[in-house]
């Protein structure tokens, strides 16, 4: 059977028809345009799973990758930072309009799925695997399966409290982690610190005076003790990190070494290491949905 994945982003939706090996027949990016709103979204993935459709002969399962989790008991999309998703029955409506069953997971979830099988964490049995971007996620794999949670919640560690007086988050709690790593809180906290209003990729690049130091401890510390209750809770064989925020090096030596830290066991030796999808993660996720 071939596979059809579809990564609904916040700017950009992507399609990819795949064969039972996973190699790439035909892809397609369009935008996603969320000021349209929900109908144009659920029009433009029905037209794009249609046009895929029909560069095969073969069976196809549809995959559909999503910002925001799935509610398991009323089909309606929670947690979502693509605001107008939020509520709806986007997997019945896709389901009612093409006329038959497809498979939906959350984007973290579709990312630690692909790394598992095609990616960095290939042949570990538990893999937990972390976005941290525009927004803070994370999946958990263990033998090539997603391991969801009663109420797929499972892995969402970006919004377990770091500091319960902390920043205020959408989620309606003080303190989340993705309150203070994701990229938009880390480019806040230097504004913060610096009065200066800088992109993350630039920010990174000189990190030597006392404020961008301060910047940087806080950082590791934040991210030490995010990760190392994760591990005291899951001890994953493997986390791989994705996101726009997990292009800055440092955090593979030094913010390793922050979460070793903080981990209650004194043999820690987990592996962190950065995606090998890139922006991939998300359609091949879809497809392997599937599977
Ligand atoms: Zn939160």
């Amino acid at each position: 059977m071939h596979k059809i994945g579809i990564d609904l982003g916040g700017t950009k939706t992507e399609g990819i028809l795949l064969d039972e090996k996973y190699n790439t027949i035909q892809r397609k990016r369009i935008e996603t345009h969320q000021e349209n709103g929900y109908d144009s979204i659920v029009k433009s993935i029905i037209s794009l799973v249609n046009e895929l459709k029909s560069k095969t002969n073969e069976e196809t399962s549809v995959g559909i990758c999503t910002p925001g989790v799935i509610n398991t008991k009323s089909g309606l999309i929670k947690n979502s930072n693509t605001q107008c998703l939020i509520e709806m029955p986007l997997k019945k409506d896709i389901e009612n309009m093409l006329g038959y069953k497809i498979f939906m997971e959350n984007d973290a979830n579709c990312f630690a799925l692909a790394e598992s099988v095609l990616g960095s964490a290939k042949g570990y049995e538990v893999v937990f695997g972390v976005i941290v971007g525009t927004g803070v996620g994370g999946g958990i794999v263990i033998n090539g399966t997603l391991h969801k949670g009663g109420t797929n919640i499972a892995g969402e560690w970006g919004h377990h409290t770091l500091h319960s007086n902390g920043n205020e988050c959408y989620c309606g709690k003080h303190g989340c982690v993705e309150t203070y790593i994701s990229g938009p809180a880390l480019e806040m906290r230097w504004l913060e610190i610096t009065g200066k209003k800088e992109p993350l990729q630039s920010i990174v690049q000189d990190l030597s005076d006392e404020k961008a130091k301060q910047w940087k401890k806080e950082f590791l510390d934040n991210f030490g003790i995010g990760l190392a209750n994760v591990i005291d809770i899951l001890d994953p064989d493997i986390i791989i990190l994705g996101g726009g925020v997990s292009n800055i090096s440092f955090l593979y030596d030094e913010g390793k070494k922050a979460v070793y830290n903080k981990v209650f066991s004194d043999s820690i030796e987990t592996p962190i290491l950065k995606n090998s999808l890139g922006d991939s993660a998300g359609v091949f996720g879809a497809c392997i949905l599937s599977s």
